[in-house]
């Protein structure tokens, strides 16, 4: 079992650190970064959208989306804004198509 296991983190560790980076503020040890939902966007978009810059509307704040918090534990998926916290974009995927709420973040 220990070798399966070695096995395992050898395998995924360097694709999940390639493609996300674990965002570690305070008490968000269950944040991600933009890069967690990459492939929703792109597929939701039909664009890279991690590059695309978003200007928070609850504070002002524009950063790259790949910089916004991604907490995917939730039924759906939550993302936050950086500075102040609050929520700029939902994504639910239902029977495998992904719907993209981002009335919160005004792309550009
Ligand atoms: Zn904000």
């Amino acid at each position: 079992m220990l070798g399966l296991f070695s096995y395992m983190r050898v395998a995924t560790l360097p694709l999940a650190k390639k493609m996300t980076k674990r965002v570690s503020h305070g008490s968000d040890m269950d944040a991600l970064d933009g890069n967690a939902i990459a492939g929703r966007l792109f597929e939701h978009f039909g664009s890279e959208m991690t590059t695309v810059r978003g200007r928070c509307r609850h504070c002002g704040t524009s950063a790259p989306v790949a910089e916004l918090r991604v907490y995917a534990r939730a039924p759906g998926t939550v993302v936050r804004c950086r500075a102040c916290g609050d929520v700029v974009m939902v994504l639910v995927t239902i029977r495998g198509s992904t719907r993209v709420h981002v009335e919160a973040l005004e792309l550009r």
